[in-house]
């Protein structure tokens, strides 16, 4: 008798790339050779929050596009290393790639190849439907085809559950009517000041959105996102939150500030794919606590995932989070 697998808590849409990154002293100019420490992983916003997801103690299910070779092995093969449920498109374009050059410095100039994630259909997460009607949390990002996105959020909005979205990377621009599917944002600062200024008129510099002063914050973000929550990472000066006036989540306040852990930082590649794949995971699988509560798990998840290198391969295990901050 075969046994259907159990229903996702958490559906993450996106990205996989296999990453190249050489180290080398200086970043190589027009016509230039270097040498350089070379090492290569799994990397794409999507897979890395599918990751932070499955190893915060999540049943997850990842929706992607993959092409027909060794990179397209390798993703299937670290799913089911990590439990994640893979679905896949198989795609005639090669895997998705990036590049990334890091200097001495820890500068970097990087080059995408998106492949086969710039292959993935709405056709396809029409098929996916009750699997994102099953699960408690859908979330997506902007590596892959807009309408993609913008499908996979509506799915879970029209079933009434929970549709998340980390508008990332910031030189994506969020059209109107995927920000309108959106119960929850997580924008970086750049990302925030980029929404701003296309939906609100407001130009404000990336690095001042932390130190605007926190109801004005919170009034551009009711005006950004007015019936969802909009949570702002801000790296080691942690995040701000901002509810809906009438919709607090079970906070105190509508808007706080929550601080960072302290930790001997390696590599912050990544921290905003942990924070955003632990919070998914977070509010899936504990309904009713405080948003406060899983906020700050996955701020201290986020903060344990920059003390070693990489990105997918840096998420710590829930145990290992519970083991350094305490349950
Ligand atoms: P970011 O995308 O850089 O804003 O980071 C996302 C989240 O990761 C932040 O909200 C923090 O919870 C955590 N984080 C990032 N950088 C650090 C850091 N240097 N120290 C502690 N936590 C960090």
């Amino acid at each position: 008798m075969s046994t259907q697998p159990a229903s996702p808590d958490v559906v993450v849409v996106g990205s996989f790339n296999v990453d190249h990154v050489w180290r080398t002293d200086a970043l190589p100019a027009p016509g230039a050779t270097h040498g350089g420490e070379y090492a290569s992983g799994p990397g794409g916003k999507g897979f890395n929050q599918a990751t932070a997801a499955a190893r915060s103690g999540a049943r997850t299910a990842f929706v992607c596009a993959l092409g027909d070779d060794v990179g397209g092995q390798l993703a299937r093969a670290l799913a089911t290393a990590d439990g994640i449920d893979l679905r896949d498109q198989r795609s005639p374009s090669p895997t998705g790639t990036a590049g990334i050059f890091v200097d001495a410095q820890g500068r970097n100039s990087i080059v995408i190849g998106p492949g086969a994630n710039a292959c993935l259909d709405t056709g396809f997460i029409d098929a996916q439907r009750d699997t994102i009607a099953a699960a408690g949390v859908t979330l997506a990002q902007l590596e892959s085809p807009i309408e993609a996105v913008t499908a996979a959020l509506r799915h879970a909005r029209d079933t009434g559950r929970l549709a998340m979205l980390n508008p990332a990377p910031a030189n994506v621009a969020v059209p109107r009517d995927l920000l309108a599917m959106a119960d929850l944002l997580t924008p970086n600062e750049t990302e925030c000041a980029g929404l701003f200024a296309r939906h609100l008129g407001e130009r404000i510099d990336g690095d001042a959105v932390a130190y605007l002063d926190s109801p004005r914050l919170h009034a551009l973000c009711r005006d950004l996102l007015p019936g969802g929550t909009v949570v702002i990472t801000l790296g080691a000066a942690g995040c701000f939150v901002s509810h809906p006036d009438n919709a607090t989540r079970g906070d105190d306040t509508a808007w706080y500030r929550l601080g960072a852990e302290t930790v001997a930082v390696v590599d912050t590649t990544g921290a905003g794919d942990a924070f955003s794949g632990a919070l998914a995971a977070a509010l899936a699988t504990r309904p009713g606590e405080p948003f406060a509560a899983l906020l700050r798990d996955a701020s201290r998840y986020a903060a344990l995932s920059t003390e070693r290198p990489g990105a997918a391969t840096a998420m710590p295990t829930r145990e290992e989070v519970a083991a350094r901050f305490g349950g």
